[in-house]
């Protein structure tokens, strides 16, 4: 289990640091990134800081869950009924920067693949 540390997320859950928080519950939270990678790019998750995917336990599969299903909830919110892209990216060879699991939607545009 990676440690779990305060991150700027954990301070936009907590309101100490602003973001356009676009859905929230009592789970999870989405809120815009602030260096968007296409016309829509939000991220979505857990209040809970699971620092990485590979972090989640099999007591966290009921949130896990939930955090796709938001990510289905807010894309239909965003107008993305053309289709999106649902990226997590883990530790360090995944691209992470964030050590709080997020789940990024990608929309608004065709994306290519593979990703480079
Ligand atoms: P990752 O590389 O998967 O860890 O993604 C972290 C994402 O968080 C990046 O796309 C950043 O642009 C985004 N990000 C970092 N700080 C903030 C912030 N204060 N508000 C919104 N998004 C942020």
């Amino acid at each position: 289990m990676s440690e779990i540390q305060e991150t700027i997320f954990s301070r936009i859950i907590k309101r100490e640091i602003p973001a356009d928080i676009v859905y929230e519950d009592e789970l999870a939270i989405a809120f815009r990134d602030v260096n968007p990678q296409a016309p829509v790019h939000i991220l979505v998750i857990p209040k809970q800081p699971i620092p990485r995917l590979s972090d989640a336990e099999s007591s966290d599969h009921a949130l896990i869950g939930h955090l796709l299903l938001t990510v289905k909830r807010v894309a239909e919110q965003a107008g993305l009924s053309n289709g999106y892209r649902v990226v997590i990216n883990n530790g360090e060879d995944g691209g992470q920067t964030v050590n709080h699991l997020h789940l990024h939607i990608l929309g608004g545009r065709q994306m290519s693949w593979p990703p480079g």
